[in-house]
């Protein structure tokens, strides 16, 4: 991509209105702009942040056995009638009358949903478990948002929902959920920490919170340091093996949000050397929730010997569009974004430093088309902007690898190459920067 004929709307200024350095690069580099209160539009760079989280996402569910569907935004009121959460939902429930005056709403969650399309199919304990997932916007009308996309009104969730025939089972279902959120969080560079939580307007009576420490989090969170150093599992893992040692190994940790903290277990069980009390970001949920929705709204299967039972279900949320502000919250500096690679816009940007001069702007034609042959995502910096601004830009967008490509360094044949990580800098003829980055 020419940044030349990109759309990269990029800020000088800091914008007041943005309380936490998230949401104040987002806003400066060009990744989001807020239609309304709570709502954004996704421009071009921010977007492309966006899919890489979400394809992340999908592929940890797909590799640990869910099933991906696509379920729409707008659901009918008497669909939340049948499980009594209509009501009892409030306000943060965005409703909406068509003209035939049906009462709609726009999803904040999809339990309702799931279910209805579930018991219209599944007659039998042969057909489980199943695990059906989407990644969809969800509506929520929040009392205050703020923060930029960490708390949206409109927000892009993946919500994964299972079905068991009973208890155990469903427990099995709910252990790969687990294993599947460490991982796909640990591969977008954070660390995130499953932390026992209180189940909520979901209801039901195991839950886990996953949270991203940090000082801007909005949950007050208490664990023992030893969480922050377990080991995450490969992707060899087998999700059809046992499980139970590593959720064992995971959960034996003091680790719990402010709402089910138990101060008392706290001190007997973590020394006063390893107590960490702290504020985190909620990026995902889990819950077992056994029959809560399957009694309502009556979703049976006929078990192995012939009675119809109510299935044990189990959701299972992940804050797609807030693990955006959520990874720029773990990973910036002074100068703006340090992207991860797993989830960077783009993998490396070259750098014109005197474009328009014959020498420079053929060494990064020919480098941007040949990374880009390779598959490498390259942002090729052409505008004619001065050199100290091409830096400035870059380190605020946050790229990993920056190519700088000027006069002096072309007559030795070098370039340098800077990793925006750690800003250590490295002089290299072209065909070794092309190495480095295939
Ligand atoms: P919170 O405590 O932050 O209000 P929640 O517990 O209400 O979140 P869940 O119902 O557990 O949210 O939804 C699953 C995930 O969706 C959350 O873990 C979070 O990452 C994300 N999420 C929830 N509300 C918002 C929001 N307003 N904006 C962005 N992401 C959100
Ligand atoms: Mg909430
Ligand atoms: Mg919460
Ligand atoms: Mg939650």
């Amino acid at each position: 991509m020419r940044l030349s004929r990109f759309f990269l709307p990029i800020l000088k200024e800091n914008p007041k209105e943005a309380e936490i350095v998230s949401h104040r690069l987002m806003l400066r580099a060009g990744m989001m702009r807020q239609e309304a209160a709570g709502i954004y539009a996704w421009l071009p760079l921010g977007l492309r942040v966006l899919k890489k989280i979400e394809q992340i996402v999908r592929e940890e569910q797909n590799r640990a056995g869910a099933l991906e569907l696509l379920m729409p935004t707008l659901q009918l009121a008497d669909l939340w009638r049948e499980s009594g959460r209509y009501d009892a939902y409030g306000p943060e429930m965005l409703r909406i009358t068509d003209r035939h005056k049906r009462e709609l709403l726009f999803g904040p969650t999809n339990e309702e949903m799931i279910t209805e399309i579930f018991r219209a199919y599944v007659k039998s304990y042969k057909s489980l478990p199943l695990n059906l997932y989407h990644i969809q916007w969800k509506f929520r009308d929040e009392q205050r948002p703020r923060f930029g996309v960490m708390r949206g009104r409109e927000f892009l969730m993946k919500d994964a929902y299972s079905f068991d025939i009973d208890e155990a089972a469903a427990r099995r279902s709910y252990n790969k959920m687990f294993v599947a959120y460490l991982r796909t969080f640990a591969r977008m560079g954070l660390k995130a920490i499953p932390m026992r939580a209180e189940t909520g307007p979901i209801g039901g009576d195991l839950s886990h919170e996953f949270i991203v420490l940090a000082e801007t989090g909005e949950s007050a969170v208490y664990c023992d340091s030893d969480v922050l150093s377990l080991p995450v599992p490969g992707e060899e893992i087998d999700y059809d093996g046992d499980l139970e040692p590593i959720i064992r190994q995971w959960t034996s940790v003091y680790a719990a949000t402010e709402d089910v903290h138990d101060a008392a277990r706290f001190d007997r069980e973590v020394g006063p050397e390893k107590k960490v009390h702290t504020r985190g970001i909620e990026v995902g949920q889990i819950f077992y929730f056994g029959t809560k929705y399957s009694d309502t709204m009556k979703a049976m299967v006929a078990g192995p010997d012939g009675a119809d039972v109510p299935i044990h279900g189990g959701s299972y949320g992940v804050g797609v569009s807030r693990l955006v502000g959520a990874i720029i919250e773990a990973c910036h500096d002074d100068a703006g974004i340090k992207w991860p690679e797993a989830v960077a816009p783009f993998k490396a940007v070259i750098l014109n430093l005197k474009q328009g001069s014959d020498d420079t702007d053929t060494a990064c034609e020919k480098l941007y088309q040949e990374l880009t042959a390779k598959g490498v995502e390259v942002l090729y910096d052409d505008t004619d902007q001065r050199a100290g601004a091409k830096f400035a830009a870059a380190d605020l967008i946050g790229i990993p690898w920056q190519i700088l490509v000027g006069p002096k360094g072309l007559v030795d044949g070098k370039l340098e190459l800077k990793r925006r990580g750690d800003g250590t800098r490295e002089n290299l003829s072209p065909a070794e920067v092309v190495a480095r980055l295939t």
